[in-house]
């Protein structure tokens, strides 16, 4: 069976986040998700809404699982934290190293998602399943597709339980990175991360920063279509079905959906999977 999951970013006002819980996390929910995740600021700077968020909507009945990054936290900051999502029932994390804030100068490798997961599993055992990010189009940081194996290869042997990848919309980058890991012997489950088009200028901004290739007949296509957000949407939920149905036949075990807190064209993409 492919399994789903819904990522969130905590909002800012508490009308947001009500809404967020009722109305967003209450039509998806009606798909049986896996567990809604919810993003962790740059740095750490939404480690108070992230919480919020994680138990607003436990509280409401959801599964939630925290994004947590070590930004410029100590240890023990992480722990105390980590224990508090224990005590309210949080059973998986999204371990990440984090980009660094915007303001901040150039970005610095102080310390990778690799650490996090050692420390985690240090202090918390398996209390936690353990999830890490994964590229298949290659982080922007690494020097090659054959590094950021080594790198991805390290979190695995740290301790991660499964992965999620950074989105692409080339499903051919997804299986060859699924064959390298294979080729190493990583079997974990790495789940797909999908992106719905749903407006131009942040689609071409956020994939230039996260190293997300846009194939240049979607990006032409786009391109042509870029005051028309309908028609932006709409060509984005039939590329996203596309992508997924030709995933599902690859036998990929589940989708994670980056809804940026909207319901409607990541449902209109579940509806054409029939999932
Ligand atoms: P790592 O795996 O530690 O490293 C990223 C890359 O850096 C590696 O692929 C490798 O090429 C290189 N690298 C790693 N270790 C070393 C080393 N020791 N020396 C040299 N190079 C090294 N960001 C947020 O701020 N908040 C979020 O909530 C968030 N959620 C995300 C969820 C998913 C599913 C994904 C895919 C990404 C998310 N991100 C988030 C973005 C992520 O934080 C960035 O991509 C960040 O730049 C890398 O984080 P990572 O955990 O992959 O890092």
């Amino acid at each position: 069976m492919t399994r789903v999951s819904f990522e969130f970013f905590p909002p800012r006002e508490e009308k947001s986040l009500a809404t967020l819980v009722d109305n967003v996390a209450g039509h998806l929910g009606q798909n049986k998700p896996e567990y809604f995740s919810v993003t962790y600021g740059a740095g750490g700077s939404t480690r108070d809404g992230t919480f919020e968020t994680v138990s607003k909507l436990i509280g409401a009945g959801f599964d939630a699982t925290p994004h947590l990054s070590i930004g410029a936290d100590s240890d023990e900051t992480i722990c105390d934290l980590v224990k508090r999502y224990k005590d309210i029932g949080v059973k998986r994390i999204v371990t990440l190293r984090g980009d660094v804030p915007s303001g901040a100068g150039a970005p610095r490798i102080t310390s990778n998602a690799e650490s996090l997961v050692t420390l985690l599993r240090k202090n918390f055992d398996d209390a936690f399943e353990l999830l890490v990010a994964a590229y298949p189009e290659v982080h922007p940081d690494a020097a090659n597709a054959n590094d950021d194996l080594d790198f991805f290869e390290r979190k695995v042997k740290a301790g991660a339980d499964a992965a999620i990848t950074q989105y692409f919309y080339n499903p051919y980058a997804y299986l060859d990175f699924l064959e390298r890991c294979r080729a190493r012997g990583i079997d974990i489950p790495v789940y797909v991360g999908i992106m719905p088009i749903t407006n131009f200028d942040s689609i071409v901004r956020f994939s230039a920063k996260a190293g997300a290739d846009i194939p240049r007949w979607m990006l032409k296509k786009l391109e042509a279509m870029q005051h028309d957000d309908r028609a932006i949407r709409d060509f984005g939920i039939e590329v996203c079905s596309r992508l997924c149905e030709d995933l599902i036949q690859q036998g990929v075990p589940g989708f994670h959906f980056y809804t940026l807190n909207r319901w409607g064209a990541t449902q209109r993409i579940l509806d054409n999977l029939g999932l």
